[in-house]
């Protein structure tokens, strides 16, 4: 079993593609489980402690290493604090006994396009940092996804960190989603909203969705509509019709396109609202 990110690498070139890295198998299980994916070779990751680091430093932001678990996300008062999108995300993923196991890292490169912890990191312009063979690079996690279950990463390289930016005095965040059950259900649609004020006007805003399209994507028409501005419920209404055109939803036996569109509207109105609440406070 590997215990650092570099016997990581090495295995993973040795044993070539196809091979899958698990950290809390929450995803990956199911997956062979039920046929949908083959493996030759299974990398545990539980022994890689550089996996499991969680930094909170007021100038570098928040390191989160991949192998952090959702319950810790949800549970950490500086998070809660600060960045506390990320709890609310964690704590909503499925039951108490899933989320001791569920990773983010897991979550991020599973690259679902209900992926509950994927809209707050993406509103808080955090970068993936990834190991491989050739070294170290990042990628902002806003071009991480490339379609429904694939990343940027190649076969020969992992996910160590999310690097999550202070988002400075006079922000507040917020995660919603709405499931048809309370518990263990995946999102129909969630969203993540960040604001940052200046002087009272709106300097930054981020709007990330999931569900509506082959990957979680940002409403950027939305988030311009907003910056520059003293935020207003009238104008946040605006946003919240604005941001349905950056869905592409289909419909599927959880919701139609038309209820997911509502959703997003529905949802970007209250995470705005709490966000700029959270801002303000
Ligand atoms: C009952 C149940 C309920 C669930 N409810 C929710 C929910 O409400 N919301 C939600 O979003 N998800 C939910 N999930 C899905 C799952 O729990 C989460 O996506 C979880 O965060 C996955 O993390 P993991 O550590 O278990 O991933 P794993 O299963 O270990 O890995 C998932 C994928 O990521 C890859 N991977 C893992 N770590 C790395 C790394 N460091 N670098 C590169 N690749 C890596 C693996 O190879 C695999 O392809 C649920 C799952 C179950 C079984």
């Amino acid at each position: 079993m590997p215990r650092s990110v570099e016997e990581c690498v090495i295995v993973l070139a040795e044993r070539g593609p196809g091979t899958k890295l698990v950290a809390g198998g929450t995803d990956l299980l199911p997956q062979l489980k039920a046929g949908m994916l083959k493996t030759g070779c299974v990398v545990d990751l539980s022994g890689v402690a550089d996996l499991r680091h969680l930094a909170v430093a007021n100038g570098s932001g928040l390191r989160i290493g991949a192998a952090v678990t959702a319950r810790a996300l949800e549970r950490d008062a500086r998070i809660q604090k600060t960045y506390p999108a990320i709890s609310e995300s964690g704590a909503l993923v499925g039951s108490l006994q899933v989320r001791n196991l569920a990773t983010l890292g897991g979550n991020l490169c599973n690259a679902a396009p209900s992926a509950d912890m994927a809209p707050p990191i993406i509103a808080l312009d955090a970068d993936a940092v990834i190991a491989g063979p050739k070294g170290s690079r990042r990628v902002p996690f806003d071009s991480f996804f490339t379609g429904v279950r694939r990343t940027v990463l190649a076969p020969d390289e992992m996910l160590v960190e999310i690097a999550v930016p202070n988002p400075g005095p006079h922000s507040g965040g917020n995660y919603r989603r709405h499931t048809p059950r309370r518990e263990l259900d995946i999102a129909v649609v969630g969203v993540a909203s960040q604001l940052t004020l200046l002087n009272g006007v709106c300097a930054k805003a981020r709007i990330a969705l999931a569900a509506v399209a082959p990957t979680p994507l940002r409403a950027t028409a939305a988030e311009r509509l907003l910056e520059g501005h003293r935020i207003t419920p009238e104008l946040i209404e605006r946003a919240a019709i604005a941001a349905i055109e950056a869905a592409r939803p289909i419909s599927d036996q959880r919701g139609s396109a038309d209820f997911r569109r509502h959703l997003v509207r529905v949802l970007t109105q209250r995470t705005l609202t709490t966000a700029l609440a959270r801002a303000s406070a």
